[in-house]
């Protein structure tokens, strides 16, 4: 019974993966006034603004298409010619209209002209007939069958994919490659995002080793600082590194004040378990307001979140994650709770990355009560079905695991085993890391 109950007590002060996510959403939210003060625009040529953050909505200054032109090659006519009573239709060719063009010729009844994809209409006409179906004579003449083709069809209309003064892409957009190429197709050379936020990093641990430095016995590179680095860098945001910190409060203070001093957030990596984080905790206490958590998950069940606020004369805070030390659980942490915090106080919105349901190749272990982050393969089974496996070993220091693997399978807190076939979900690297 005694047991029992302390256990119970023991789980109780694990926060879920979703419970974790809301708090941080509610500090993200309220610290947005005071971060707002850091988020400036800047202009910058269209080329360069590729996942920038867009600050402004934009309203498109022309109609696209700007004028009715044809959607084929073939021939442009009035399609009243296509009557009932005819079986084939003969129409006198009276000349040929090729793209950027602006000549425009009357087009009679009888009459028909070449045209080519992307040239303006000519008043008379609204039909295309594309020229596979047609039949050319020597007296210049063109026919195809009634029935082919009907009325308005193959011709673009103007104003048909965006009319002008309408938002062609809203602020908080997180630009990708169409919406460069939609800006260019509207003449706008050069957009307002957001400048981008300053995140420090800093890995702490008295075993951890620069790949600078030559490894001495008992110390282990740092790759936290890396991996870290570069996720957020594919973020667009700009990485402070501070280096290795040694396990001991005087050290730990000196680069928590003087990161809080220069970004907007900082993360460090490791010395937040229990036994480590003791003194953390109460350096933290001094220097904001930061808790420490126990998230029920696996991998990275220690995290710590909160803001930090050294400098009394600043203005502003600075969001603090302390993420666990193993390298799986600090990538697992960072895609988990991290990513979106970042992007959304770099002012984007929909960041959220979808879950996708695949069937498992295989049955997985699973306890319920805490949600799994699997390092999974999607691959294409001999039936040419796309399914997913795990990598192997799933030991949160196995960054290898993390490499070889192209999506996280998510077992979600209430789910138990997975047997083989079963559907479970996904999130696919590609476009998250
Ligand atoms: P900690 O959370 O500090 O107890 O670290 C947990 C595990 O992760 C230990 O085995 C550490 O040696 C390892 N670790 C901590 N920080 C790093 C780092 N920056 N790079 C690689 N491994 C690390
Ligand atoms: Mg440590």
């Amino acid at each position: 019974m005694e047991t029992k109950k302390a256990n119970q007590e023991f789980q109780s002060d694990f926060l879920s993966v979703s419970e974790a996510r809301q708090a941080i959403a509610d500090l993200i939210a309220s610290s947005y006034e005071s971060m707002a003060i850091h988020l400036r625009k800047e202009t910058l040529p269209l080329h360069q603004c590729l996942g920038r953050i867009l600050a402004v909505d934009v309203l498109s200054p022309i109609d696209v298409p700007a004028h009715d032109n044809s959607a084929m090659d073939g021939y442009a006519f009035d399609g009243r010619e296509l009557r009932d009573d005819r079986q084939n239709i003969e129409l006198t060719v009276i000349g040929t209209l090729h793209a950027g063009e602006t000549e425009s010729l009357n087009v009679k009844p009888g009459q028909c002209i070449k045209i080519m994809t992307g040239a303006l209409m000519p008043a008379t006409c609204n039909t295309v007939v594309p020229q596979e179906f047609t039949k050319t004579h020597s007296n210049g003449l063109v026919s195809f069958s009634n029935g082919v083709v009907r009325a308005g069809e193959n011709r673009r209309l103007r104003g048909e994919d965006l009319q002008s003064g309408k938002a062609a892409i809203s602020q908080g957009r997180i630009l990708r490659p169409a919406d460069i190429g939609l800006m260019a197709s509207l003449g706008i050379r050069e957009l307002d995002v957001y400048q981008r936020i300053k995140v420090a990093i800093l890995s702490s641990g008295n075993e951890l080793c620069d790949i600078h430095e030559s490894l001495a016995p008992g110390k282990i590179y740092d790759s936290n600082r890396y991996s870290l680095r570069v996720c957020i860098e594919r973020l667009g945001m700009e990485v402070m590194d501070c280096g290795i910190v040694r396990d001991n409060p005087d050290d730990l203070r000196k680069a928590f004040i003087t990161a809080a001093q220069m970004a907007d957030v900082i993360i460090s990596s490791g010395g937040v378990s229990v036994g480590e984080a003791d003194f953390t905790k109460q350096m933290m206490e001094e220097l904001g307001e930061v808790g420490f958590w126990k998230i029920a998950m696996r991998p990275g069940r220690p995290m710590a979140f909160g803001s930090l606020k050294p400098d009394s004369n600043r203005p502003t805070s600075t969001v603090f994650f302390g993420l666990p030390g193993n390298p799986v659980a600090v990538m697992v942490t960072f895609y988990q709770f991290v990513r979106n915090a970042l992007l959304q106080l770099n002012g984007a919105k929909q960041v959220e990355i979808p879950l996708i349901p695949v069937r498992s190749a295989q049955g997985i272990r699973k306890k319920s009560g805490r949600t799994e982050f699997q390092r999974g393969i999607v691959f294409q089974d001999p039936e040419g079905q796309w399914v997913v496996k795990t990598t192997g070993s799933q030991g949160a220091g196995i960054l290898r695991s993390m490499s070889e693997a192209n999506c996280f399978i998510v077992l979600h807190h209430d789910q138990g085993n997975v047997e083989p076939g079963d559907w479970v979900d996904v999130e696919i690297f590609d476009g998250l890391l």
